[in-house]
């Protein structure tokens, strides 16, 4: 056990109560991400996650890495546990932090000391262990104030840690202890943030994707499909529910006036993510809309979109600039599969003059020549639901 992960809770900490449950479910979470990369034994004790691999058959880069994704943990960073005395913490530092402390040009100590039987305060082994390095690394300078680089020790009840700056994590709750939500999952830049953003909140996730094959290709389901396994990463493992939206667009296009096409369709698009999630046990959905950025998302078309459902619809980026989203889609992996130049059902049929102030009364009538329910429930009849998992292979 030379090396292990500390990972810090986030907002979890402040949960009180709720603290115990947080706790477990963040516990569970870690459990399953580390299974791909071999033995590990996670324990969560004063308000930090212990990440130990068992043997050395086990990825520890790869773990380390899936570590970033876990919403719950706000910093971690890999340590070598040592005894709990003062040659034992000092060696230990020399052997895993001596070369980085080396490139440094200064440095300090900070220690902390949950374990308060531990004989000397956090200042004095600061002091200490300080003293001991200055005169092993007489090139770097000691300097409390700015230091270039922070050595760590943590006394803790098991034994003592020593290691470098903490990177941070992902921030937000761990995934489950929000509850689920269901995600209308296109193939643009922002759905895949939106999903991303609201399973930060501690929300599992579910996906509906509409597609209009023929006018849509196999390749754009790949993407869509493609850009749910991104998510996971984050998300942990989701249902991706394919919905054939083809008939239902051409019944549009036949029926109803071409100003409404776009509204009349994002209306069957609410209501049958609707009953998909009140199927699978979610209790909002999710969509990437953003207000002002198409004809569909002034705040009247969201008022006759929004009318068909009666669960809570989460647009998290709704009030954001492209360029926030870009970031963010960057930053998760998803934004190069995200440009890539697929169609999507939206763009099929795509009128061109769409009403921006529509009023329910105009939509009703627009819609009236069509068995909305008929159609609804034969879409959700046939729907076809994928599994997908971070580790599955890219699709495209
Ligand atoms: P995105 O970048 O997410 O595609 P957008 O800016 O292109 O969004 P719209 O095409 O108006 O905006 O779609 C708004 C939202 O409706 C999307 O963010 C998504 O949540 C949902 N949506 C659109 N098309 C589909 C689809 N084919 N399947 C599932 N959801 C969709
Ligand atoms: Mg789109």
């Amino acid at each position: 056990m030379n090396e292990i992960f500390l990972m810090k809770l986030g907002e979890i900490v402040l949960k009180g109560a709720n603290k115990r449950q947080f706790e477990n479910k963040l516990r569970q979470n870690v459990r399953r991400r580390m299974r791909p990369f071999g033995n590990f034994d996670v324990y969560i004790m004063q308000s930090t996650v212990y990440v130990v691999p068992e043997d050395d058959m086990a990825d520890v880069d790869g773990a380390w890495e899936a570590c970033h994704c876990i919403f719950g943990v706000v910093s971690l960073c890999r340590c070598r546990p040592c005894e709990k005395n003062l040659d034992a913490i000092f060696n230990a530092i020399e052997e895993y932090l001596g070369e980085d402390l080396d490139c440094a040009k200064s440095f300090k100590v900070e220690s902390k000391r949950s374990d308060k039987q531990f004989p000397m305060t956090s200042i004095a082994i600061s002091q200490e262990i300080g003293g001991r390095l200055a005169e092993a690394h007489p090139n770097v300078e000691v300097d409390v104030h700015n230091p270039e680089y922070t050595v760590y020790v943590e006394v803790r009840d098991l034994a003592a840690y020593v290691h470098g700056p903490a990177e941070p994590g992902a921030g937000g709750l761990p995934t489950g202890v929000g509850g689920r939500a269901m995600c209308l999952l296109s193939g643009g830049i922002d759905s895949p943030v939106a999903a991303y953003m609201i399973a930060k909140r501690g929300v599992e996730i579910e996906c509906v994707h509409f597609f209009s094959y023929p006018y849509t290709s196999q390749l754009a389901k790949d993407k869509v499909l493609e850009l749910a396994r991104i998510v996971t990463k984050y998300s942990g493992r989701m249902t991706v529910n394919i919905v054939s939206f083809t008939q239902i667009q051409e019944a549009i296009r036949d029926n109803c006036p071409e100003e409404y096409f776009t509204l009349i369709m994002r209306r069957f698009m609410m209501e049958i993510a609707q009953k998909l999630a009140k199927n699978d046990g979610c209790g909002a959905l999710i969509t990437g809309e953003n207000l002002g950025q198409v004809a569909s998302q002034t705040m009247e078309a969201m008022t006759v979109t929004g009318a068909v459902v009666d669960i809570p619809i989460f647009m998290p980026l709704v009030g954001m600039d492209k360029e926030e989203i870009v970031t963010i889609s960057r930053k998760i992996g998803a934004f190069e599969t995200s440009i890539l130049p697929y169609e999507d059902c939206c763009t099929v049929f795509t009128p061109k003059h769409p009403k921006t102030k529509p009023t329910i009364g105009q939509l009703l009538h627009a819609e009236a020549k069509l068995d909305r329910q008929a159609m609804i429930e034969k879409a959700v009849e046939t729907v076809e639901r994928i599994q997908v998992r971070y580790h599955d292979e890219p699709r495209i």
